[in-house]
């Protein structure tokens, strides 16, 4: 029951509100050291949705969840933070294992093309990372790996930035 009430049925990755309470813990854990976060989302995803229909587009979510937790640590959590939003908390990292971390999950799913009924659907994702500042909420610190994110689509998708 309690693992149910806490994962994603799509993924078994963390649901939105079990992932916000182990990042607020990531957070707290950070007060006397580093902490990541990595905030994920697939490029043209409506696209995917509207030439492979939506079943794809779940096959693809959950493809990305298990790419995303092949390059994790343990106690690095992994998480569904929106529709094809993922989110990752990485305790006792800097800024520059993040960008690692987020890079390789890049490449991996760039690397991977997935195939729906003969279709090669192409998935790539642009990746937020923002290290947690001494006195930051968890708000602002994910505000700023959503700012990152949203640069990582604005400069043309498929990288990672690291937030400001
Ligand atoms: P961008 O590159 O800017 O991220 O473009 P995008 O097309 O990915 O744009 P946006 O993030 O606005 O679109 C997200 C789409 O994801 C819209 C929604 O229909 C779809 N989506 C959300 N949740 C799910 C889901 O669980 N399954 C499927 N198949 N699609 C989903
Ligand atoms: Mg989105
Ligand atoms: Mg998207």
């Amino acid at each position: 029951m309690y693992a149910l009430a806490s994962t994603d049925e799509l993924t078994g990755v963390f649901n939105r509100r079990r992932l916000l309470e182990m990042a607020e813990g990531v957070r707290r854990m950070a007060d006397d050291g580093n902490a990541c976060v990595a905030l994920l989302d697939l490029d043209y995803f409506k696209q995917v949705n509207d030439t492979c229909g939506h079943l794809a587009g779940d096959q693809v979510i959950r493809v990305a969840c298990k790419t995303i937790i092949q390059h994790c640590r343990e106690g690095d959590v992994v998480g569904r933070y929106g529709g094809e939003e993922l989110l990752v908390c990485l305790p006792n990292s800097t800024l520059e294992h993040g960008m690692g971390v987020a890079e390789r999950i890049r490449e991996a799913l760039a690397a991977n093309t997935i195939f729906h009924d003969d279709h090669a659907i192409p998935v790539t994702a642009g990746i937020g990372v923002a290290a947690w500042r001494e006195g930051e909420t968890l708000s602002q610190w994910l505000r700023r790996a959503d700012d990152a994110l949203y640069e990582a689509k604005r400069s043309g998708r498929n990288r990672c930035v690291a937030a400001a």
